[in-house]
């Protein structure tokens, strides 16, 4: 069995991608730096202290190239080389049956809390895992995502994950004012599409405390993110002809649980997995 299956990078040219054994994989930086070499002196003296930052960031992320590498190997040895029916069909296509949006916590990756296999679903993660209503200016590189599953891929089920804790509503239920300068360059922006569930929450809870109002919003915003996926077109015509469903759903990582809900919240109560 060897160990060097090698790594795809990036040489001088942008545009062109090389495959290079582990070895060769990160010296990069030495290399193009080193093609440099007829510039002047108050250029080759920026380079070589350039250089010397580069070698001690080079230790620095040592333990993170090692961990790239040895969880690369570790998915080729036990998974890649031992599911080959699977990873040659996947070779020539895909044919995913869920569009996944979650968030971008590192604690909440559907392929691990749902079990997706390579090919199962196709996931946009964002903060706070919004869907933000169709808005071609704004919101393009959702809207893109959303386009190819449902209109290429043709995805039967959309799920929109939301979890305990999150951040992104914690900040979203943070903001007092929406007329107030934002503290962020994106952040507060971003997580205000959920400012409907954030404003339903705190007129019809006034009463509980911010951590409990929080906990009711991360889920009041998937819905809000369920009602905007309505607002595209090519998803509105398949839920219509009931080719596609919606449906939320819930992760509380503290207690182990998952809940789950039909587009249709209002009717159709959560289940509860645990
Ligand atoms: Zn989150």
């Amino acid at each position: 069995m060897t160990k060097h299956f090698g790594i795809r990078t990036r040489t001088t040219d942008p545009d062109r991608w090389i495959n290079l054994p582990w070895e060769k994989s990160f010296t990069f930086p030495r290399f193009f730096y080193s093609t440099k070499a007829d510039l002047g002196n108050v250029a080759a003296a920026k380079i070589k202290a350039l250089t010397a930052e580069l070698k001690e960031l080079d230790s620095s992320n040592s333990d993170a190239i090692e961990r790239i590498k040895t969880g690369f190997t570790q998915f080729k040895t036990e998974k890649y080389l031992k599911n080959s029916t699977l990873f040659n069909h996947l070779a020539k296509t895909q044919t995913p049956k869920f569009l996944v949006f979650a968030c971008s916590d590192s604690r909440v990756c559907p392929s691990h809390i749902l079990n997706f296999q390579p090919g199962e679903a196709f996931v946009v993660r964002n903060i706070a895992n919004m869907v933000p209503p169709f808005d071609q200016k704004r919101h393009s590189g959702v809207g893109a995502a959303i386009e190819y599953a449902v209109v290429h891929l043709k995805v039967e089920n959309i799920l929109v994950i939301g979890h305990s804790c999150c951040g992104g509503i914690k900040g979203l239920m943070s903001i007092e004012d929406d007329a107030a300068p934002t503290q962020s360059d994106f952040i507060e922006n971003w997580v205000k599409i959920g400012a409907s569930a954030r404003n339903k929450i705190k007129e019809e809870h006034k009463d509980l405390s911010y951590d409990d109002q929080c906990n009711k919003c991360e889920k009041e915003a998937v819905n809000v993110s369920l009602g905007n996926l309505l607002s595209y077109p090519f998803v509105r015509a398949e839920v219509v002809k009931n080719t596609l469903a919606i449906r939320g759903g819930h992760y509380n990582f503290v207690k182990g649980t998952f809940d789950l809900w039909e587009l249709d919240f209002k009717t159709t109560p959560a289940f509860a997995f645990s």
